[in-house]
């Protein structure tokens, strides 16, 4: 029996999460014995016609990543969003929240024209999306879980809890007591709280869990002495398209 066919696309973004696949290292190999990889910029010159799943990594953000995504989707069997920027739209997507020429100017000065940019969107806006990976960069052991889930035909777990159940799982001492800002309480586990597991604040980056209360989130920032502005521009960072967090509001003092 043949192996599947799997290929790897960027689109705007820092290609951190396709780096993060290249550190697999011992995983590679055994990965490689699962899958043939057709089609991988960052390793190899192979271009194919069509794959049995593509891993989509950069959000939508100029007319061209349009036209690509759809000629792409036409081609994949399962497609799949890998990282925040193709999940979220991530923090290419604080772009929206500024004027398009501004955002031109002061990127690419008198040279604008030649780069034509449209509002950064997730890659769920334009195509159907199978399976999404989320973080900042996505978690190595995650892929692996979804591609050998994919290879044996079986459904990746999904996770819609926050991030202070792992957290608290793993008995770590909460960053909100010793002074610190955090996003545990609104953001999307399954990263096992890695962040303040090692001393630091959760950014949300695998963005919002499906019910977030994002206005009791901020009343409780505030309550720890952040204020309504510095929680809403934090929430931002990853997930600004979030209707919930433009709709937040916070009801107390
Ligand atoms: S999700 Fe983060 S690491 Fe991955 S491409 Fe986007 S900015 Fe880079
Ligand atoms: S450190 Fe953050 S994630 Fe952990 S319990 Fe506190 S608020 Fe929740
Ligand atoms: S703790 Fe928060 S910022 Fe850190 S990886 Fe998990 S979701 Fe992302």
């Amino acid at each position: 029996m043949s192996k599947p066919r799997v290929a790897f696309f960027d689109f705007t973004s820092c290609e951190g999460c396709q780096l993060n696949k290249l550190n697999l290292e011992n995983d590679l190999l055994s990965l490689l014995e699962l899958v043939d990889i057709v089609e991988f910029r960052e390793a190899m010159d192979d271009k194919a016609e069509n794959y049995d799943v593509a891993f989509i990594e950069g959000s939508i953000s100029t007319p061209s990543c349009v036209k690509r995504i759809y000629d792409i989707r036409r081609r994949a069997g399962v497609l799949v969003s890998l990282g925040s920027c193709a999940v979220l739209g991530g923090v290419n997507a604080m772009k929206n929240l500024h004027p398009a020429d501004w955002v031109q100017e002061a990127v690419y000065g008198d040279d604008k024209y030649l780069f034509p940019s449209i509002p950064v969107q997730p890659v769920s806006a334009y195509v159907k999306v199978d399976y999404e990976i989320r973080g900042c960069p996505m978690s190595t052991p995650e892929f692996l879980h979804v591609l050998k889930s994919i290879v044996l035909g079986r459904k990746p777990e999904i996770f819609d809890h926050a991030v202070c159940v792992e957290c608290k799982l793993h008995e770590n001492e909460c960053v909100l007591d010793k002074g610190m800002f955090c996003l545990g309480p609104v953001s999307r586990a399954g990263c096992e709280a890695i962040c303040p597991e090692n001393g630091q604040y959760c950014t949300g980056c695998r963005g919002l869990i499906s019910n977030a209360n994002v206005g009791g989130a901020i009343h409780m920032l505030k309550r720890h002495g952040f204020s309504e502005q510095e929680a809403k521009k934090k929430l931002q960072m990853y997930s600004s398209l979030n209707k919930l967090i433009n709709e937040a509001e916070c009801r107390h003092a």
